[in-house]
């Protein structure tokens, strides 16, 4: 199923596409998709509520926190706290690839309440790519926002409470979640980054040139249909080596062979659906 790719990262075999994301004939993918339509409708102010809280606390949170980190650095933890940070990066790398590859492969958007709020996003990234770059901040950033503000609320929580010297021992582990929370609550916008091709501040294309953050290049692999590798979203970082070990293929095959479910089923039902 090899398919060229377009600047928009997604794959030719689909439509040709304007940059901003119209389509100039039949809705193969686009805005103007049958299913992209039905879906972008499903975004409720309910949801829109849920994500404005999630945004508000999460960067409070993350405020307080980067204050009393910098209040409470010692040169001497110096090694430890670049090792959290890289460790951090990894593990929100490796997060973003398997909640991407859980929510792409599996489920549907039919199911209550979380169908709606959490699969309904992946489904229609894959039909309509550009949407993400449409999305003002409070909808690409609500739901990352929401997965870090428990850890967030208890490193405040720890800061507020803790001895200077039980903090000076737990210091290069909250380097590492700090790391961890920073990239899991930025690696939608980073995502979106990723499929932005105008206008984009230097700073982030310099980012993604040095591969710091997910380049758009190498997210348009897996933009090619059926969407079946390359799911890690922040770095990409992990990306080459869990496809050169066959990761999700093995991890399919056993949950396939435990479950009789087909992968990618509810995702091709949602691509078919021309009118
Ligand atoms: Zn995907
Ligand atoms: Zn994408």
């Amino acid at each position: 199923m090899a398919s060229i790719l377009n600047e928009n990262g997604a794959g030719e075999d689909f439509q040709k596409s304007e940059p901003n994301g119209a389509v100039r004939s039949s809705a193969r993918w686009g805005p103007q998709h049958a299913g992209a339509q039905e879906l972008a409708k499903l975004y409720s102010p309910g949801k829109r509520c849920q994500e404005w809280i999630s945004v508000v606390l999460c960067f409070a949170l993350m405020a307080f926190n980067f204050f009393h980190l910098l209040a409470h650095f010692h040169l001497g933890h110096v090694w430890y706290i670049l090792l959290g940070i890289v460790g951090g990066i990894l593990t929100a790398d490796f997060a973003s690839g398997l909640v991407h590859w859980g929510a792409d492969t599996w489920g549907s958007v039919d199911l209550p309440i979380f169908g709606k709020a959490f699969i309904r996003p992946f489904r229609e990234h894959h039909i309509d790519p550009t949407a993400i770059t449409r999305h003002d901040f409070i909808e690409t950033n609500g739901d990352n926002c929401m997965l870090t503000i428990v850890p967030l609320a208890n490193m405040a929580f720890n800061f507020h409470t803790l001895t200077p010297v039980e903090i000076y021992h737990i210091y290069p582990w909250y380097c590492y979640l700090y790391a961890l929370a920073i990239f899991v609550t930025l690696t939608n916008q980073i995502h979106k980054w990723s499929h932005t091709y105008f206008g984009l501040p230097c700073w982030v294309t310099f980012l993604q040139d040095c591969h710091i953050i997910l380049p758009r290049k190498h997210h348009r692999v897996h933009h090619v249909s059926p969407h079946e590798t390359y799911f890690c979203i922040t770095t990409g970082w992990l990306n080459y080596p869990l496809e050169k070990f066959g990761f999700w293929r093995n991890l399919e095959d056993i949950i396939q062979g435990l479950t009789g479910e087909k992968p990618r089923s509810d995702d091709l039902k949602w691509a078919q659906k021309t009118q």
